[in-house]
């Protein structure tokens, strides 16, 4: 038997100064891919990427840390998401460079919601730098388990944030950079792990000559090794929660 294949749930692929071969990269290694975009004037051309693709999917997105700059390209982004069945990066971003747009990020996030809500069938990658809680209130508050779902990305949280993630049944996506932290290391190990998928987040995170793929296969390793099972069955667990997400609600 070949062993599972890996998770990249959350990747700007459109960023990589050569899009058409980080996509392609993608699909001859058979890694199922969220590419995420931050803005949905990319929309078309990453809809366009992915037409013929096996493993990647692509993701309409407006990302908390533009919205400053391109409030106005909600319409755009609302004209686009009756072809969209992934939504992503979109959410809240409270970091010292962007609280200062808080609260039109949380307008424009509120909208998001109410649309997926409205259209249902949607799957969300959801960034919440230091706005864990904000993201939760707005998650529970516009978007009912049974019109979408949720896979929050890079979350760090509390505990008590994330025991409320998993009662809302969202899903975490897990990349190297949170490994490298003790504190999210603690907070990694207690997510169930029917909720765990993988992501790179790329090309955001800085890993020297290593590639995406070899990325992954140490995220995988060492979530493994994090939760005392061995890397295949992890992987297989990330790939059959991947595949459980996807089904349709
Ligand atoms: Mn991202």
């Amino acid at each position: 038997m070949s062993p599972p294949r890996l998770v990249d749930f959350h990747c700007h692929l459109d960023l990589y100064p050569n899009p058409d071969t980080a996509f392609a990269e993608q699909e001859s290694a058979a890694v199922y891919t969220l590419a995420v975009t931050t803005t949905p004037r990319a929309w078309p051309r990453n809809k366009e990427l992915t037409h013929k693709a096996r493993y990647v999917r692509a993701a309409l997105g407006l990302h908390p840390q533009v919205v400053a700059e391109r409030f106005h390209e909600l319409q755009l982004w609302e004209r686009y998401l009756p072809d969209a069945r992934y939504v992503g990066e979109v959410g809240l971003d409270a970091g010292p460079t962007h609280h200062r747009s808080l609260a039109l990020q949380r307008r424009l996030f509120l909208r998001i919601l109410q649309l997926c809500a409205e259209v249902g069938d949607r799957i969300l990658s959801v960034h919440s730098v230091r706005a864990t809680s904000d993201v939760l209130d707005l998650l529970e508050a516009h978007l009912p388990p049974d019109r979408g779902r949720v896979v929050l990305h890079w979350f760090t949280g509390t505990k008590a944030d994330v025991q409320r993630a998993v009662a809302m049944g969202c899903y975490f996506s897990v990349n190297a950079a949170m490994l490298s932290s003790e504190r999210h290391r603690v907070l990694v190990a207690a997510l169930p792990g029917d909720r765990l998928l993988t992501e790179t987040d790329g090309p955001f995170i800085k890993s020297g000559q290593t590639t995406r793929i070899d990325q992954l296969r140490r995220t995988v390793e060492d979530l493994a090794l994090l939760r005392s099972m061995d890397a295949e069955s992890t992987a297989a667990l990330i790939l059959a929660n991947m595949r459980r997400l996807v089904s349709t609600v």
